[in-house]
């Protein structure tokens, strides 16, 4: 096997909890419970390893991550050992105290997610009566703060004649970059599938209003596009290939390649504190079982993109063929591609279900 390069970013998930419930949260089924959480100490010393092994980027994140007391302390530690901090957040229990503290303490960007662009389907879809009020004053705020924001609009067939709006709203807070990322379907994305994904004509209109906005906006907003994979003709490099780039940290220090790579069965995830979190991303089961090419089925091993994508994502090829070792089944190469097509169609076309909202019920 080449040499395995230190990882670029870890994403620190500090708590499963968050005041939203939204039914799309990429958080798996089973949340870790609160007393079950990693001690400041613990997350310090985890910054200290992330930054000696070369991690140049530690994405605060959950659930949400401001419901941490420490977070200034970890944020604080990251800018010290000159790594470069971004905090993603629903934004509703932030306050410009709380912010300033964040900003004085090093923070260096903010990536604040909106349901939708209204109160009644941003509440609705977050499952947080008056979340949506918060996330605008909180939105305007960093903006006066001069944190650097990008918006997160993630979305999906209940808010996408919201777009537009979106966008607007986006410009008018003064966000440096919009990420319009649709739903993809893991934890209770996967769940709510068929409450959430739209129709291929709904994609197609998406794509087109971001296109002409991306034009439009040159030089004001930088745009950033994640179509539903299920549409795509070739699957997305995620993570940017397993043990690549990126490591993953539960709340409670199991250590991963991505954060729904738990779906996976007996696949055994090593706890921060074990061994040194170099030798887990070097020599870990978990790291290297889809490491490389060397794993990599026909029509993958063949294929002149296995370096490109990487063969896709491991959790989808699970989620949607029963094996994580397959082919991702939304590239049109695999023997699975009409299949997944049509599941997407049938599904996108019917009624919608009620939401399944994202809830504690499950967890560890
Ligand atoms: S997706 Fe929604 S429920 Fe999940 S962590 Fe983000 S804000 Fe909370
Ligand atoms: S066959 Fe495999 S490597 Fe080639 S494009 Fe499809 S998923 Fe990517």
């Amino acid at each position: 096997m080449n040499k395995i390069e230190p990882p670029l970013a870890l994403l620190a998930e500090l708590s499963h909890r968050c005041p939203l419930r939204c039914p799309y949260c990429s958080n798996p089924l089973k949340l870790d419970a609160a007393s079950r959480e990693m001690s400041t100490q613990d997350w310090l010393d985890v910054i200290e390893e992330a930054a000696g092994m070369g991690v140049l980027q530690i994405h605060f994140s959950g659930g949400e991550p401001t419901i941490r007391k420490d977070l200034e302390e970890m944020v604080g530690r990251a800018e010290d050992l000159g790594v470069y901090t971004n905090l993603i957040t629903s934004g509703v229990l932030l306050d410009r105290d709380r912010l300033e503290r964040l900003a004085k303490r090093g923070l260096q960007h903010v990536q604040l997610s909106f349901q939708g662009a209204g109160m009644a389907n941003g509440d609705r879809i977050g499952g947080f009566k008056g979340g949506h009020a918060k996330k605008l004053k909180i939105a305007r705020t960093i903006g006066e703060i001069g944190l650097p924001l990008t918006i997160n609009a993630v979305m999906h067939r209940q808010n996408m004649s919201e777009l537009e709006s979106m966008i607007e709203m986006a410009v008018d807070f003064g966000a440096n970059r919009l990420e319009v990322a649709h739903v993809q379907y893991y934890g209770w994305g996967l769940r709510n599938r068929a409450a959430l994904l739209p129709t291929r004509i709904q994609l197609d209109e998406a794509t087109a209003i971001v296109e002409a906005a991306r034009e439009r906006l040159k030089g004001v907003m930088v745009f950033d596009y994640v179509v539903p994979d299920y549409y795509a003709r070739r699957p997305k490099s995620c993570m940017g290939g397993w043990g690549r780039q990126f490591l993953n940290i539960t709340p409670s220090g199991r250590v991963m390649p991505c954060h729904a790579a738990e779906t996976i069965p007996n696949m055994k995830f090593e706890q921060t504190g074990s061994r040194p979190l170099l030798d887990i991303w070097r020599h870990s089961e978990a790291f290297n079982r889809f490491r490389g090419t060397s794993w990599m089925p026909e029509p993958c091993r063949s294929c002149d993109r296995r370096e490109i994508d990487w063969g896709g994502c491991r959790c989808q090829a699970l989620a949607l063929t029963g094996d994580a070792g397959n082919t991702d089944p939304v590239c049109e190469k695999s023997p699975e591609r009409e299949r997944i097509l049509e599941l997407a169609h049938g599904e996108s076309a019917a009624d919608f279900p009620e939401f399944e909202y994202r809830s504690f019920g499950e967890s560890a």
